[in-house]
């Protein structure tokens, strides 16, 4: 027997909206969020430029075939619409006097010029294998090696290891340089294997137009009765015998179940001490999280020297750290980059700078991952959020609502129509079975 419930859901970035989507049409479903939009790191910028305006995504914005079979869907499903951009990028070390690794080569010269630099030409092999030697590690979804023991494993030459390809997943991944050797290769090597190419046509991946923001606004937009509070943030949650109590600021109200759909962080705090959901508690409370700060800038040096040289994505390695430049001007040929800056200096002509928060992906992650799946509605309790998932791409914040609705709503319209097989190009499951014992 179905019973309609009442259910809160705070957090309405990727993850939280799509769950209030999936659960709308069966329960009585209310969102609170902190921030005046809705989002979270689904963030888009607006930079006015040259006299045009030029959104910019400074968090989540790009979305490919192999790697998004369930966001894609979503967009379709809420009528969102993408363009395709194909994916160029460059690795430059500013240590060394050489032009960047274009791929793919720019132009007939570009070519030749790889062609002709013996030192890229078989750094490019030694990538290339290097790619191929992860395919078992993503297909088996191995996640229990840390970046050190797939570098010492394949026996990688230790200049190709410490100059080329570990400051390219650093960079791409923007993670603190003094953390990599301990993150899971898996995490990091997931998103390159997936979009491998096997031509020199650069791979295409999917953003959103006008930005990403459009499509969080869209999925809000098909709720018919789910009540959504913005500039809400949920000061405190306690448990008592009737249900759940949900403080925001000056006010409570009673539900049934909760969803918590932030960041691990804020997810720590509130659990903090709410009786009868310790264990799930425990397990939230061991995620390791850093911030990044992302700036939105107009400032060239940040990019290849020659301009010749841009690509969509540039990767700069400074012999310490690797840090990658998104030319979001792009489609315009406008001078508007994002970057991600740590604790540095920010860059000159900065437009705009968002703090993001992040886990640290490593083999302990996966196995908290997996132990917080065998726990989920624990006294009403569920966790969502992409850092519950697998690599914690926008696809698994949408993976991890498809899972709260398969437990809460399992006969949802909505869930029957966004779920899709769950297999990737590789035959792995995609995202976290749940209740896999850690
Ligand atoms: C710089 C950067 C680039 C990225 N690029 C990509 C990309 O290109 N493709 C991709 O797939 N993924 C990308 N990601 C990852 C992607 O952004 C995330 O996977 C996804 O957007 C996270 O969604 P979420 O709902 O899990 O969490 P969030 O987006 O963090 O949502 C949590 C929400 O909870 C709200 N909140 C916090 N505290 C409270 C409170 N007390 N009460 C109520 N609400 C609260 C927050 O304001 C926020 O809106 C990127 C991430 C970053 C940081």
């Amino acid at each position: 027997m179905f019973h309609s419930r009442r259910i809160a859901i705070v957090g309405g970035g990727g993850s939280g909206i799509t769950a209030a989507w999936l659960l709308d049409p069966c329960h009585d479903v209310t969102l609170f969020e902190a921030a005046p939009s809705l989002g979270g790191h689904a963030h888009t910028v607006s930079v006015e430029i040259d006299g045009l305006t030029c959104p910019v995504d400074d968090g989540a914005a790009w979305f490919s075939d192999p790697l998004y079979p369930h966001m894609l869907r979503l967009l379709e499903l809420v009528g969102a619409s993408t363009r395709r951009v194909g994916m160029s990028w460059g690795f430059e070390d500013t240590t060394r006097d050489t032009t960047p690794l274009n791929l793919p080569p720019h132009g007939v010269l570009g070519a030749f010029q790889l062609l002709a630099k013996g030192a890229w030409w078989s750094d490019l092999v030694r990538l290339d294998n290097a790619l191929r030697a992860a395919e078992p590690l993503v297909a088996e979804r191995k996640t229990d090696w840390r970046w050190t023991d797939f570098v010492a494993h394949h026996r990688l030459s230790p200049r190709f290891a410490a100059k080329v390809l570990t400051p390219i997943v650093a960079g791409a991944w923007g993670a603190p340089a003094d953390r990599i050797a301990e993150m899971s290769a898996y995490t990091l090597l997931k998103y390159m294997v997936l979009h491998r190419p096997s031509t020199l046509a650069p791979f295409s991946w999917h953003v959103l137009r006008g930005g990403v923001a459009n499509y969080v606004e869209r999925v809000a937009s098909h709720l018919t009765r789910a009540v959504v509070h913005r500039g809400t943030p949920v000061t405190a949650l306690r448990r008592d015998a009737l249900g759940w109590i949900v403080s925001t600021e000056g006010q409570e109200a009673r539900f049934d179940e909760v969803v918590l759909a932030v960041g691990a962080g804020v997810a720590q705090r509130l659990l903090k001490g709410v009786a009868g959901v310790e264990r799930l508690a425990a397990h939230v409370g061991a995620v390791e999280t850093y911030r990044t700060r992302v700036a939105t800038h107009s400032d060239v040096r940040h990019m290849p020297r020659r301009r010749s040289d841009w690509n969509v994505a540039n990767l700069r390695f400074d012999g310490q750290n690797s840090r990658m430049t998104i030319w979001s001007g792009h489609p315009w040929g406008l001078p508007v980059f994002t970057t991600p800056i740590g604790e540095g200096p920010l860059p000159a002509r900065t437009h705009h700078v968002s703090t993001f928060e992040l886990p640290l992906l490593t083999p302990d992650h996966h196995r908290g991952q997996r132990a917080l799946g065998g726990l989920q509605g624990e006294a009403g309790l569920h966790i969502a959020g992409d850092w519950t998932r697998d690599i914690g791409s926008h696809e698994d914040a949408v993976d991890s609502a498809i899972a709260v609705c398969e437990r809460m709503a399992p006969h949802s319209p909505n869930l029957a129509r966004l779920r899709l097989p769950r297999v990737t190009r590789f035959g792995a499951p995609i995202g976290n079975p749940e209740g896999v014992a850690a």
